[in-house]
């Protein structure tokens, strides 16, 4: 394991021998609540919650201020889940990191965000804080992924948004709203140009021509 933690900071040259370098491995290893022992170890011998630290091990080791973090807890069962993004909410305390944190899974997104990017088809089609986004979502799409989160309460209905036709080509995006084809709330003016986003409250950004 400590190979692939090493590596950026191999690939890098950041230090002039193989033993400060371990140091720093050990450090990393530490900060993300990696054993000693498990040094040694491949990544088969590890469970994912464990492999997915030495991911985040890997992403600290040349000390970043910013952080992709893509859909970093998509494969992990929901208990391991829970350690990762505590783990990650408390390194972004003790270092301050900003980070990206790219999700489909909206109850995570909602625990760990403090602004939310909601993209559609390769845009942005609404930006806002995150309780401003869930109490009150503008855009048709951003409407849509909100209804489809499950309640855990078998007294709560909850209207589902079904969204009809098909997700167009990303190769070959509509040159008009990309969301127009599966818009409930579409006109004709929604086929003719691409809404830009905008800013129709304090820090609240929606990219539709006619929700906005
Ligand atoms: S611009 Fe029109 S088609 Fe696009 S999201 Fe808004 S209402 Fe729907």
């Amino acid at each position: 394991m400590w190979e692939l933690i090493a590596e950026p900071l191999i690939v890098n040259s950041v230090f002039p021998d193989k033993d400060s370098m371990k140091r720093r491995v050990r450090e990393l290893m530490s900060i993300v609540g990696l054993a000693e022992r498990l040094e040694n170890s491949y990544p088969h011998e590890l469970d994912g919650g464990r492999r997915q630290r030495i991911g985040i091990a890997r992403s600290l080791a040349l000390s970043p201020e910013f952080i992709v973090l893509d859909e970093p807890v998509s494969a992990l069962d929901v208990c391991i889940q829970a350690q990762i993004l505590n783990l990650l909410n408390s390194l972004q305390k003790e270092f301050h990191y900003t980070y990206v944190f790219i999700s489909h899974n909206l109850s995570v997104v909602r625990h760990v965000s403090d602004r939310i990017a909601v993209m559609y088809l390769g845009k942005i089609v609404e930006l806002a804080g995150y309780k401003e986004i869930f109490a009150n979502p503008l855009h048709p799409y951003t409407q849509a992924l909100l209804s489809a989160i499950p309640v855990a309460k078998l007294d709560v209905q909850k209207d589902r948004i079904i969204l009809e036709g098909d997700v167009p080509s990303p190769i070959e995006p509509p040159d008009c709203c990309r969301f127009a084809g599966r818009c409930r709330y579409c006109k004709d003016s929604c086929k003719q140009t691409t809404p830009e986003l905008e800013e129709v409250k304090s820090g609240h950004f929606v990219a539709c021509g006619v929700c906005g």
